[in-house]
């Protein structure tokens, strides 16, 4: 018989794992306290720009994500990103690792609202706790709603955001306290005239930008010259308090430093994304405690980053369906 399950955040870890467990029969409830789902692989509007403010492309190592990769690519959902990319390490520029680096058409976000489009997904809905009852998992929610029980449930947010939602079982809970994320403050830039640099992205060693883009060089995106800055961890914290309105001119200041005078700037705004990157290092799939029906999946489980969210994903919904009989 169907279970009824519900997966707390629709970035792409809770989507895949929905899908996954929608496919094996399963009736499934998604919930985002988000406008929109996609998490941190999102696209921000603003009028007809369009900016890539979070995940900026995605790598695949994973055969289980190769499958899916090469569906997403016939469908037009995503492509590789041609840009020129570089890295700028003591003022000097080198090339990128070469790998193929793939991304939403026309914007990161796309592919989510395209696995959200056949799922039950409820925006604007923030889970403040998951409660064990004898009739299984309750999702206490801010606005008081009602949502129903659920058999099982998993939790597919950042690692701190977990902690408050795991509380039921203190194994998980205790697991998701260990793992750091670190902040990025994001600047979504627009210029009258093309940029000088020769690059259409660089990961940059030295100075408060960790990474620049043309995301106008990406496919599928309006031919404005829209540009995505993201700052270090570091700095990041240090200017965490910032006037939101003050931050872009900040960061700028460091771009004309470093490449000379620029184009006049015709939009500007900024992003602070508290939980943005996880430790590399940390691999434990996802996790799962049979007993309760309770899993737990997010990129910070499979080393950060689009890749490790889908793997994790993956990596629940078939724990879920393996390791406990579905009533
Ligand atoms: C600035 C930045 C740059 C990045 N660059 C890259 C890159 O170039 N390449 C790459 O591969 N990855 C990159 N990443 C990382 C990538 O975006 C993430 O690894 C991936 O999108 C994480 O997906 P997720 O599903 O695990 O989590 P998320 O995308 O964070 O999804 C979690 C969802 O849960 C929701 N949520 C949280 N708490 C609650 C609650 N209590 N109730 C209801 N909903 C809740 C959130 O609204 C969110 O939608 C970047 C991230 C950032 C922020």
């Amino acid at each position: 018989m169907p279970s009824r399950v519900t997966v707390v955040g629709a970035g792409l870890s809770g989507l895949i794992a929905a899908h996954r467990l929608q496919d094996a029969g399963h009736t499934v409830v998604v919930f985002d306290k988000g406008r929109r789902p996609g998490g941190r692989a999102n696209t921000r509007e603003h009028g007809t720009y369009r900016f890539d403010h979070g995940a900026q492309f995605f790598t695949v190592r994973d055969d289980r994500i190769r499958a899916l990769l090469a569906r997403w690519l016939e469908a037009g959902l995503v492509a590789p990103w041609q840009g020129t990319l570089v890295r700028v390490v003591d003022g000097r520029i080198k090339p990128a690792k070469p790998t193929t680096r793939y991304v939403g058409v026309p914007g990161m976000i796309d592919l989510a609202l395209n696995l959200a489009s056949t799922l039950d997904v409820r925006p604007g809905v923030r889970v403040e706790e998951l409660e064990r009852t004898h009739e299984g998992w309750r999702a206490i929610v801010t606005s008081g709603e009602d949502h129903g029980s659920f058999d099982h449930a998993v939790v597919a947010v950042p690692a701190p955001q977990a902690v408050p939602l795991l509380e039921a079982v203190p194994s998980l809970r205790d697991t998701a306290a260990d793992v750091g994320m670190s902040p990025c403050w994001a600047v979504l830039a627009v210029f009258a005239e093309p940029l000088p640099m020769p690059f259409d992205g660089a990961f940059v060693a030295d100075g408060p930008i960790s990474w620049m883009a043309r995301d106008t060089s990406k496919p599928g995106r309006p031919s404005a010259e829209t540009w995505i800055f993201h700052a270090n961890p570091e700095w990041t914290q240090r200017q965490w308090d910032i006037p939101r309105e003050e931050l872009p001119a900040l960061l700028l200041e460091d771009v004309r430093d470093r490449w000379g005078p620029l184009p006049d700037v015709v939009f500007q705004r900024a992003h602070r994304w508290g939980y943005a990157l996880s430790d590399p290092e940390c691999r434990i799939g996802s996790l799962f405690d049979p007993e309760s029906g309770l899993g737990v999946c997010g990129d910070w489980c499979v080393g950060g980053r689009v890749e490790g969210a889908l793997v994790s994903g993956i990596d629940v919904a078939d724990r879920l369906l393996d390791g406990v009989e579905l009533t």
